[in-house]
């Protein structure tokens, strides 16, 4: 739903693996589940320090804390350890992996790291901040980078926004490399640290539009004491409507980090978005979500989520989705918003009734029909047992909707 703006995150060794691919520099490192892997991955790199690092969908892992996720006790400060020896190793890996990481950005419930990524330590002469984004406005990829890096970007923004430079991709043609000799030069990097950066702006920028990401951060970029410019951090997201075209992104996609609905809602083709309101809405296409959000505000109401169950869904996938939507604690009253092409609005009904009946429908039901065999499913619907509105224009039943859900007739 609301299709460009739907994240698909990767871990951090994934992220890299993209990198290497893409020609952008990162250190040697190896993604292990347990202990023992952790141990051999030292063995393996060869290098007498190393980075351990917790690998969840979350950023501020470095200041983050672990903790014993039955007891709640603390069991290490810090889901970044630098470790120096192959006891280190041990001693951090056995700390991380099946605890609960709590950062700025999982919230107090934390994330349990089932993932670590053990790579050679780098020595960092400075840190940098960079990211790449989609600018809607400018149609086109909207390059940020700083010389203050590895802190909180966002504090940087807010104190000290000129710190934050700033170029776009051209359109069609790509980056110019004048803009990334440019952004080289308002980082202060000279010599083989500027061909380095100069370089990853258009490796990255590439891989930006190949991989259909939505956006690609490196907190920090570091300048290595030997004037290397290397990815130290790595989040990359994508857009989840692209992935039909990337049969590797569902590789990469990390079920534990998803939400139970969100898969279950992606395994039937689905698309859903929580929201903070009470109404469930259940519609076809991101145009109609869109617009369906905007009348129902209009008349006061707030949606407590969205199903789009897109151009072909079939009557499993919208008891699914009906089902999805009818399991939300918050849910006080449901917009059906159907619009029918390929779908047929009389196929949707019945799949409504049936779902309805067989989980039981506790709240007010709107459903607003127009399209194909619009008549025929508006009929069922009104020779049904349950008690459901129907309207034929949108702003009707969202009026309606927000009106039941307030408790007033
Ligand atoms: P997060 O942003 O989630 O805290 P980072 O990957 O940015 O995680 O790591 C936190 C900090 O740890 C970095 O800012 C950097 O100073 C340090 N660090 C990370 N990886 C390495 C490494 N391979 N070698 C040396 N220091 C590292
Ligand atoms: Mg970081």
């Amino acid at each position: 739903m609301f299709r460009g703006v739907i994240d698909m995150n990767i871990h951090e060794y994934q992220g890299k693996i993209l990198f290497k691919q893409a020609g952008v520099k990162v250190q040697n490192g190896i993604h292990c589940k347990t202990v023992i892997d952790a141990l051999s991955a030292y063995d393996n790199l060869g290098s007498k320090v190393v980075a351990v690092k917790s690998q969840i969908h979350a950023g501020g892992r470095g200041k983050g804390n672990l903790y014993d996720p039955k007891t709640g006790d603390l069991v290490m400060e810090g889901g970044v350890k630098i470790a120096f020896s192959r006891e280190e190793v041990k001693k951090y890996a056995s700390n991380i992996i099946g605890r609960k990481l709590v950062t700025k950005q999982t919230g107090p419930e934390g994330k349990i790291v089932n993932n670590l990524y053990v790579e050679s330590g780098c020595a960092i002469a400075h840190e940098y901040y960079l990211a790449l984004l989609v600018d809607r406005e400018a149609k086109s990829i909207l390059i940020m980078a700083s010389t203050e890096g590895g802190v909180d970007i966002e504090e940087v923004a807010e104190n000290t926004p000129e710190a934050i430079h700033k170029i776009w991709t051209h359109p069609t043609d790509g980056l110019d490399v004048k803009d990334a000799e440019e952004m080289a030069d308002k980082l202060g990097l000279t010599g083989d640290s500027k061909n380095d950066l100069v370089s990853m702006l258009l490796s990255l920028s590439n891989m930006f539009v190949e991989k259909d990401c939505s956006m690609i951060e490196i907190n920090p970029l570091v300048r290595s004491e030997s004037g290397e410019m290397i990815a130290l951090d790595a989040k990359v997201s994508f857009d989840d409507n692209a992935s039909y075209r990337h049969p590797w992104m569902d590789e990469m996609r990390d079920h534990s980090e998803e939400e139970e609905v969100e898969i279950r809602a992606h395994e039937h083709g689905l698309s859903y978005v929580k929201l903070d309101g009470n109404i469930g809405c259940l519609v076809n296409g991101a145009g109609l979500a869109m617009a369906s959000m905007d009348v129902i505000k209009l008349y006061g109401g707030e949606p407590a989520n969205f199903l789009d169950i897109g151009g072909g869904a079939t009557r499993e996938s919208i008891t699914t989705a009906f089902g999805i939507i009818l399991e939300d604690e918050n849910v006080e009253g449901i917009l059906v918003n159907i619009f029918g092409g390929i779908i047929q609005c009389d196929m949707v009904a019945r799949s409504v009734i049936e779902a309805s009946n067989e989980l039981g429908l506790k709240v007010p039901l709107v459903v607003r029909f127009s399209g194909t065999n619009h008549v025929e499913g508006k009929l069922v619907l009104d020779n049904c047992d349950l008690d459901v509105h129907t309207s034929s224009t949108l702003s009707e039943g969202a009026a309606k909707i927000v009106q039941l859900t307030r408790g007033d007739k």
